[in-house]
């Protein structure tokens, strides 16, 4: 019988030994694996089929999304193989051993502000690459973004890309569906008004306010006044002197132009913060047209 996903089974899933649980997302649980021939350890993302009835689509996506981009940028995760059972779907990824990025935020209380611009810089450049391939990531949170090694300065990769699409055109209205995790959602996805690109910029707004303030911008008591906060763009004091006094204008001046509510006026690849930043996030693009 031809398998759902339509996967070559170029490996069979016994040449793979399972160790200790590295986390858990919403569709799949992520496992140390050792490849038995060859004793390489590789993270093992296990879906299980059943969770995902009706939703097979997501994984063909993400494994097409990452066959797309995942050797054409250093700080991306690479799609090393996969293969499935009759109860499971496994991707192979090259194993990240320094954790996720938030558990890191959440040990340091938050960054310092050079080592935070650091990080941004790495992430935005991957992030303009992605974009320049097509592709919305629609995921960016700290949840998301892994360590490579346990290092104070290993390389961050972009991990999940479970909710990214690809997008053909630069049209900035194409997707409506209403995903993501909310506080690290876009006003215009709550909206529905149509959202692209643009999505991450915020996201990544969210996350370099969370790693310069050590908490997150639209923490509401309920959902609903989450939603209403970011819709608003009403993002908690950022003149709050206690977890603000060490941070220049210009990191403050770059995660409110990240933060801005309208997707058009956010920055973009080409003129990313260029414009407003330049110190805190120099222009990832600049040197090439
Ligand atoms: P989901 O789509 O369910 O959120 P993810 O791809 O985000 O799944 O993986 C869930 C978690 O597993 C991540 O947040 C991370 O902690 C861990 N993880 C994912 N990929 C790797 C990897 N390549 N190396 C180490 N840990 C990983
Ligand atoms: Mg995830």
């Amino acid at each position: 019988p031809v398998p759902v996903y339509s996967m070559p089974n170029t490996t069979v899933p016994c040449q793979y030994r399972t160790g200790k649980t590295l986390g858990s997302g919403t569709y799949a649980i992520v496992k140390e694996a050792i490849h038995i021939k060859t004793g390489k350890y590789y993270a093992c993302k296990v879906i299980n089929k059943k969770l995902m009835e009706g939703r097979e689509h997501m994984v063909r996506n993400e494994i097409a999304v990452l066959k797309r981009i995942s050797s054409g940028n250093p700080n991306i995760v690479t799609l090393h193989d996969y293969f499935e059972t009759s109860h499971n779907l496994y991707l192979c990824f090259d194993l990240c051993t320094g954790g996720e990025l938030f558990d890191r935020i959440c040990a340091k209380g938050n960054y310092y502000e050079a080592d935070a611009a650091a990080l941004v810089r790495t992430i935005l450049t991957a992030v303009s690459y992605i974009h320049a391939a097509g592709i919305v990531h629609r995921d960016l949170k700290p949840e998301n973004l892994l360590f490579r090694t346990p290092a104070e300065d290993a390389d961050i990769m972009i991990a999940d890309f479970g909710l990214s699409r690809i997008m053909e055109e630069e049209k900035l209205s194409l997707l409506t569906e209403i995903c993501g995790t909310p506080g690290y959602m876009a006003p215009e996805i709550f909206m529905k008004t149509g959202h692209s690109k643009p999505v991450d910029v915020w996201a990544m707004g969210v996350v370099t306010y969370f790693l310069l303030a050590g908490y997150t911008p639209f923490d509401r008591d309920t959902p609903k006044a989450e939603m209403e906060a970011i819709i608003a763009g009403d993002y908690k004091c950022i003149r709050a002197r206690k977890y603000w006094a060490n941070v220049s204008e210009e990191a403050r001046d770059f995660v409110r132009a990240c933060l801005t509510i309208d997707p058009e006026r956010r920055p973009t690849r080409r003129g990313w913060l260029a414009a407003t930043t330049p110190h805190f996030v120099p222009d990832p693009d600049s040197g090439s047209p």
